[in-house]
């Protein structure tokens, strides 16, 4: 199939009024509103040819008309744009994740990290045999040929159903392209943990995989440890910490929905349900009471959502930050363990880690980093694009 004959259209053509060629053939695949010279009117996902300012060609992509990210690059080089584009990165990402793949024990993880697999705006999420599409925005949901797409992915890589969720629910339900919307909630293996995943209800494609290898890390630590994992979603981490052999683990969500799920999915791993106990709290409150009263755990985890959507809303996401981690460290036994996490894009590694440097301080203790890690590797990025290495995950000893 050439999914990118349907693709390549004759294209709109756009000037950069920017000096972005260098930023764009270092592979940085992203050009502003304020960089083009002009937004002529067009179909979201219109297939562009961006031109310099002396009219050379500099890449191939698609524009949207309306956002701020008016184009997204795919092809840079003429001799690049054949036909077979598309296909070639959707073997290369089946490629890098061939060990996934035969991996007996993982059978949830991400095939398409968009422009990290150099297909922009396009996830795919596979969850045993169900996997899940996602697109990011307008223009990539009018450009990508979502059907072939999905007719590929089950075609090569074993899936009988290929689910596109919308982002937003007032787009509507999503659909199946290939197969039917899921019925039941699949359950997948990571690394030999089983997960119940909602798909239909569930945040993103239904379950945070760029965590995998942070959640067998904390596996690694658990072995008789209280563990108090806040932030909890449908139980990744405390699962983790009890197939560690945690004594005791507290998951804290403020949906009652995540709460159930965490319950599920530590029953659905044959652990003993009196050593997990699911607390329905704001994140904040939780820990206010928890210091009222004096209690201790042995490793505390503290992944909250995205606080920071926006470089404005930045400020605050760090005053929210550094107050939570404050209060985690405040609740960690002495010698304890602290996991912090944060997946926000608009706050980058050196922030993150003043973060936490401030929040030891607020807490009075002193922190002893142990290990600093990111998303998993079915989440690459493109080295020029730091915005898309989005996960933080640091573990500090608390003295
Ligand atoms: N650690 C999880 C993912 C966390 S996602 C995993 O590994 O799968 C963020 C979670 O924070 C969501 O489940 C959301 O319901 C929850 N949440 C959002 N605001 C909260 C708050 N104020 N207090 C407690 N939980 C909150």
């Amino acid at each position: 199939m050439n999914l990118a004959q349907k693709l390549m259209q004759k294209p709109l053509v756009l000037h950069l009024r920017k000096d972005l060629v260098r930023n764009l053939k270092r592979g940085h695949p992203w050009v502003y509103d304020d960089a083009i010279a002009s937004r002529p009117d067009a179909v979201p996902g219109r297939w562009t040819l961006l031109k310099d300012k002396k009219g050379k060609e500099v890449a191939w992509g698609f524009y949207d008309p309306k956002g701020q990210l008016a184009f997204r690059a795919c092809v840079l080089h003429k001799r690049a744009l054949r036909e077979d584009w598309v296909t070639a990165r959707l073997e290369a990402a089946l490629q890098l994740r061939r060990h996934l793949l035969a991996d007996e024990r993982t059978n949830g993880f991400r095939f398409l990290n968009g422009e990290g697999d150099g297909l922009p705006g396009l996830v795919v999420d596979v969850y045993g045999d169900t996997a899940v599409l996602q697109v990011d925005g307008e223009a990539p949901d009018g450009f990508w040929p979502k059907t072939d797409i999905a007719k590929w992915v089950a075609d090569h890589l074993q899936v009988s159903n290929v689910y596109f969720k919308r982002r937003r629910k007032e787009q509507g339900q999503g659909e199946a392209l290939v197969g039917i919307a899921p019925d039941h909630e699949p359950v997948i293996q990571e690394n030999g943990a089983f997960f119940s995943v909602d798909v239909i209800n569930g945040q993103k494609t239904g379950f945070f995989l760029d965590q995998r290898d942070n959640r067998l890390k904390v596996r690694g630590l658990a072995r008789g440890k209280s563990v108090l994992n806040v932030f909890g979603y449908t139980g990744g981490f405390s699962v983790n910490a009890g197939l560690g052999g945690a004594s005791h683990v507290t998951t804290v969500d403020l949906s009652p929905g995540a709460v159930a799920f965490s319950e599920r999915n530590w029953v659905l791993n044959e652990l003993p349900a009196e050593q997990h106990e699911g607390v329905v709290a704001d994140a904040f409150k939780f820990f206010d009471r928890a210091m009222e009263r004096g209690q201790k755990w042995d490793l505390t985890i503290v992944d909250p959502p995205s606080f920071a959507p926006s470089q404005e809303t930045v400020p605050r996401a760090v005053e929210s930050y550094t107050r939570l981690f404050a209060n985690a460290i405040q609740v960690t036994q002495p010698n304890g363990l602290f996991c912090a996490a944060s997946c926000s894009s608009h706050i980058p590694h050196s922030l993150f880690m003043e973060v936490c440097v401030q929040a030891f301080s607020n807490a009075r203790k002193r922190g002893q980093v142990l290990d600093f890690r990111g998303q998993s590797e079915d989440h690459p990025y493109p080295l020029a694009c730091p915005e898309l290495r989005y996960l933080k995950f640091a573990v500090f000893k608390v003295a």
